[in-house]
């Protein structure tokens, strides 16, 4: 195995090496690194956790640092895009890393933020651009991001930009790259979809593919076990009284079973944060930080998390839920077990779910079969809390409030009026809503019978004086 100095790296990069402790490359690392280096483009196949990240960085950095004229602003030289916005974030942290001896400057741009701070970065220049596919053509059509002065693309995790539908954006974003460039193209998976994107894209890739990726990690370990559905709950809480799951990644199938699973550890003492879509950016990106900071034992998330993120020495990872496909089933595990450690994996199966466990078993050749924990005492006593005893005031949960909802205490009109418009509104200054204060309640109970307009009960409608939370109106 060559060492990081037969790869032709840098001093810079050799210390920053050093510094993370890695003492030689990885396989993707050592075949990639001096292709990369000789501008040659990539197509790459590896297993998720080989060291793809510093494969595609090291030479980047590497053909981007040296000596600058501070006078001279910074344009982009190189473009990465990654599919989910804790990727991209995971990406810049790398580039962080590897470059701290390099004077460069890295920038990460992805959605569900404010726009503006991600001009003035691009605005006061930067050297690399990490991004999601979204909102880097956001960013293009705003013309803050110019493709003109691009060196060197990497397209990450293809496949899950495939998945996801950004691949529209994906080759509109590389369409503004009219000039020559090195693309590199790394992919969990080869559909057809991606080796015709690579065939449009690449010049004569050399193809490097570290094993096949359809083959699980050998060094997990499996533990299948045959639960109902509504003991999940209860069964989760009992293998966490073990101490020895130090760290846990809980994969759930939808984000309101992430909400409540979360909330039930919670209220159990288990220190856990949630990761799903429907979170804020800025929530989203602080349970990751707490989780992979090891500050919370348990992240309990949807399929956001299960692919390319890279959780240090991660213990367990636990399948709540059995995942929709066999795919996703080996980006689940593949969490664990990275850079040489080992790890566990606990399937909680119900009977619904065994279709989904054969398929897993016929698409990796593993042979899982559920097993009783007879150790396990269903206490349903545990499981206090629901996700919807909760008040949400996330952004989400407004969104997602009733037609017709509205806050108690909330004015009528949360801005004062124009001259005029009091006349000019029907109920004489209040702001037509769907309240439904006098009429009957927005569910009716069970057995009540249906009533027209006017067998209701004609109840007179509150008097509401006109209020305003700000300035008087004239
Ligand atoms: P990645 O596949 O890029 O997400 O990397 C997976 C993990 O391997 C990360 O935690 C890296 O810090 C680590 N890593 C990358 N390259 C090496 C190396 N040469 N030696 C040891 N660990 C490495």
């Amino acid at each position: 195995m060559p060492t990081f100095t037969d790869l032709g790296l840098s001093s810079s990069l050799l210390k920053a090496i050093e510094k993370q402790g890695y003492n030689e490359p990885t396989d993707i690392q050592a075949q990639a690194i001096p292709l990369l280096l000789a501008n040659k483009d990539v197509l790459g196949s590896a297993q998720t956790g080989t060291g793809k990240t510093a494969a595609f960085a090291l030479p980047i950095i590497q053909h981007l640092e040296g000596p600058r004229d501070p006078k001279i602003k910074r344009v982009v030289q190189a473009l990465i895009l990654a599919p989910t916005r804790e990727l991209a974030i995971q990406i810049q942290e790398n580039f962080f890393q590897y470059s701290r001896f390099s004077n460069l400057r890295i920038g990460c741009f992805y959605g569900g933020v404010s726009k503006v701070p991600q001009m003035k970065t691009l605005y006061h220049g930067v050297d690399v651009v990490i991004g999601t596919p979204g909102r880097i053509l956001d960013l293009i059509r705003s013309k803050a991001l110019h493709l003109s002065t691009i060196h060197h693309v990497v397209l990450d995790e293809a496949d899950q930009m495939l998945d996801m539908g950004f691949l529209p954006d994906v080759k509109t974003i590389l369409k503004e790259i009219s000039q020559p460039h090195q693309t590199s193209l790394f992919s969990a998976t080869m559909p057809e979809a991606i080796r015709h994107l690579a065939h449009q894209i690449l010049v004569n890739p050399e193809r490097i593919s570290i094993t096949p990726v359809e083959e699980p990690v050998d060094r997990i370990q499996h533990d299948t076990i045959a639960i109902e559905k509504n003991q999940k709950l209860s069964y989760l809480l009992h293998r966490l009284k073990d101490e020895s799951i130090v760290s846990a990644l809980v994969f759930t199938r939808t984000k309101r079973g992430a909400k409540r699973t979360a909330l039930n550890l919670k209220a159990q003492g288990i220190s856990t944060v949630e990761l799903h879509g429907n979170q804020s950016q800025p929530k989203r990106t602080e349970a990751m930080k707490a989780f992979k900071d090891k500050k919370v034992r348990v992240l309990v998330a949807t399929d956001i998390a299960s692919r390319g993120i890279d959780i240090h020495q991660l213990s367990h990872v636990i399948n709540f839920d059995m995942p929709e496909t066999p795919e996703a089933f080996l980006h689940r595990i593949g969490r664990t077990a990275r850079a040489g450690f080992s790890g566990a994996v606990i399937h909680m199966v119900s009977r619904e779910e065994m279709y989904l466990l054969k398929a897993i078993n016929r698409y990796t050749g593993l042979s899982l079969s559920p097993q009783r924990d007879h150790g396990f005492k269903f206490d349903a006593s545990l499981v206090i809390k629901r996700d919807d005893e909760q008040e949400d005031t996330s952004g989400y949960q407004r969104h997602r409030r009733p037609k017709g909802y509205r806050a108690q205490g909330q004015d009528a009109l949360s801005r004062p009026m124009f001259q005029g418009e009091a006349a000019m509104r029907p109920n004489h200054g209040e702001k037509r809503s769907f309240s439904h204060a006098g009429k009957k309640p927005f569910r009716r109970s069970q057995g009540e019978r249906s009533t027209t307009h006017s067998e209701r009960p004609q109840k007179k409608r509150p008097f509401r004086r006109f209020q305003s939370r700000g300035a008087k109106p004239n």
